[in-house]
């Protein structure tokens, strides 16, 4: 509770008060401001969807997805231009699960080792998209890029979902 002066006399009165007691002044107090939280969230998921398009900004488009799966049926034309991808997906199953798992600490995350993975397809660029599952239970995607090195990037699928409400993970091209 605070004092305030009344604009009629002058006397102190409680800010708690609806009027002045002597003169009987209406009290101006302000309202305190709403917070415009809901336009804070937006702001946010905004600039969340703009972070995730720098991330993925390698002109992966519907279209050029749909040219990748109908042309990506066969071993060759699916590794075709990326022989980071080709070499992964020649190893077998418990040897790949354990090439992304390294690949995973290597990039600071905390997975001991992988449960479950899929390769989702590729992009018109040749990049070539794994989901993991970790034995933590964290999900992430991984794109192999179609570069000499065959440098990966990778989402985190809990927290891309938290973002924009979906993710891409475990879901073929
Ligand atoms: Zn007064």
């Amino acid at each position: 509770m605070a004092l305030v002066k009344c604009s009629e006399c002058g006397s102190d009165v409680s800010d708690l008060a609806k009027s002045c007691p002597k003169c009987g002044a209406p009290v101006a107090v302000e309202a305190p401001k709403k917070r415009a939280s809901g336009c804070t969230v937006a702001i946010l998921v905004g600039v969340g969807i703009f972070i995730l398009a720098l991330i993925f900004s390698s002109g992966r488009t519907p279209s050029d997805t749909q040219t990748a799966s109908s042309t990506g049926s066969s071993a060759t034309s699916s590794t075709s231009g990326n022989p980071a991808h080709a070499g992964l997906l020649a190893l077998s199953m418990t040897e790949r699960n354990a090439t992304l798992a390294k690949l995973m600490q290597s990039s600071g995350e905390r997975c001991r080792s992988v449960t479950r993975s899929m390769y989702q397809g590729q992009d018109a660029d040749n990049n070539a998209y794994w989901s993991l599952a970790c034995a933590n239970r964290r999900e992430y995607q991984v794109m192999i890029r179609a570069d000499a090195s065959g440098s990966t990037r990778y989402l985190d699928c809990a927290a891309v979902k938290a973002l924009i409400g979906r993710s891409e993970c475990w879901k073929a091209f």
